[in-house]
């Protein structure tokens, strides 16, 4: 499978291990609980309830704070309390089956998380984290595989398709502070990324991995309040983005809800074109998702909504197509970002020329809008945008029903 091959630039500290020896945590985690539903599990081991607050408010501190990954290391925690806890639950996120660090230091991560319940196999997802200079970029998954089949991109070619609890979204981020040493007093690893200024590696965190994050709005909301709380992980709204492909209903409710910055992935300015890029524009046009836009709570000069535009070559990055991106774009707060194709084996496009890039960008920079372009990172390790994909897929009936002879045979 093309995501997990090493190339040769590339090392490899985990090696992938076959699906089948993944064992799932007997009992569930506290990774991914919210303050109320920490109390319930206080509650669930006898903790009497005037209590609760204050053991939430430990638990929050050790679980999202510091980190640890075992009741033991909660020193401020009663020890009859963590054996009863240690008895209940776990700390468990989702298992890294293999690394990968690009020739740029960008990392990519494969995970594994339980099945479907009572389902075939253990389910997979990537992450993955930029290293840059002055911050570090988490690039978070919302699903496993996407059901939104956008004709560029590797992740919608993916079979099989889940959405991720609000532990396993949290979960990436705690796993990725794990192997960078981004915990307070935590080493990184010899071959790690440089430090940020300020002393954090994870400063940003972009709903850009798989999937489609409003297509899993209330795991993606409990997860993204939990990254943003500051007694805990304190990462700045203003530094989280959702990068949504078009789900109109639902990006009112992620501005007042979740109140983090907003990404679209427009890629097209006309319906016809988009229509096929990005097939949910058959649900909701243009129109609609630029009006959705132009409401979204707390979009200002200061606070701009970026407009993702892949650039393919022959298909949307004419001169003209910039100029009626711009038009489009007339009285939002926004910002353009240009993205060069990433290939994947098998995919239909080529990226523009770097000098049509060049003339698309200047047409949208002279009208007013910054218009970065963005440096494709991770490249040879397929950690790029729209790279992703894991090699989780449904199994077949038949598929299924030969698995359990084995098992029942063995
Ligand atoms: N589903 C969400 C978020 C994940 S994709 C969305 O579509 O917005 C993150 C970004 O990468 C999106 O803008 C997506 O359109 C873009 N992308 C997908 N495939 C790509 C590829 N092959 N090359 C460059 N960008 C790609
Ligand atoms: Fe899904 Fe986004 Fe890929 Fe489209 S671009 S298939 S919405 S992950």
């Amino acid at each position: 499978m093309a995501t997990t091959e090493m190339s040769a630039e590339t090392s490899s500290p985990i090696e992938k291990t076959p699906l089948e020896r993944y064992i799932a945590p007997a009992q569930p985690s506290l990774v991914g609980m919210n303050r109320a539903e920490l109390a319930e599990a206080l509650a669930a081991v006898g903790v009497p309830e005037k209590q609760r607050k204050m053991r939430v408010q430990q638990l929050w501190h050790w679980i999202y704070f510091r980190g640890v990954r075992s009741f033991d290391d909660m020193t401020s925690v009663s020890k009859e309390l963590r054996t009863a806890l240690t008895e209940k639950f776990t700390l468990a996120r989702p298992e890294v089956v293999a690394e990968q660090v690009s020739v740029d230091g960008t990392r990519k991560w494969l995970l594994r998380m339980a099945g479907e319940q009572g389902g075939d196999r253990p389910h997979e997802v990537e992450c993955v984290y930029i290293p840059d200079t002055g911050r570090g970029t988490l690039c978070i998954s919302s699903q496993v595989g996407c059901t939104l089949n956008c004709s560029f991109c590797h992740t919608g070619t993916q079979r099989l398709v889940r959405n991720l609890t609000a532990g396993e979204i949290i979960g990436q981020l705690l796993v990725a502070r794990d192997r960078i040493g981004d915990w307070p007093g935590g080493m990184p690893p010899s071959d790690g990324p440089v430090p940020m200024d300020g002393g954090r590696y994870i400063t940003n965190i972009v709903m850009m991995g798989m999937g489609e994050p409003l297509y899993n709005f209330d795991a993606v909301k409990e997860a993204l309040l939990i990254a943003s709380d500051g007694d805990g992980i304190g990462i700045s709204k203003r530094k989280i983005t959702i990068s949504t492909s078009g789900v109109v209903p639902m990006i009112e409710r992620a501005g007042n809800e979740i109140g983090v910055m907003l990404a679209v992935s427009l890629h097209a300015v006309r319906d016809p074109l988009r229509d096929e890029l990005v097939p949910l524009n058959r649900k909701y046009d243009i129109a609609e998702l630029m009006d959705a836009c132009r409401n979204y709570p707390g979009a200002t000069n200061a606070k701009r909504i970026t407009f993702e535009y892949v650039m393919l070559k022959g298909v949307n990055d004419s001169l003209d197509d910039a100029r009626a991106l711009v038009k489009l774009l007339e009285g939002i707060p926004a910002k353009i970002n240009l993205i060069p194709f990433n290939p994947w084996p098998g995919s239909k496009y080529e990226c523009s020329d770097w000098s049509q890039i060049e003339k698309f960008s200047e047409v949208i920079f002279n009208a007013g809008y910054s218009s970065p372009v963005r440096t494709p990172r991770g490249r040879d390790i397929l950690a790029a945008c729209g790279q992703l994909k894991s090699e989780t897929e449904k199994l077949s009936a038949r598929e299924r029903m030969a698995l359990r002879a084995m098992a029942m045979t063995e």
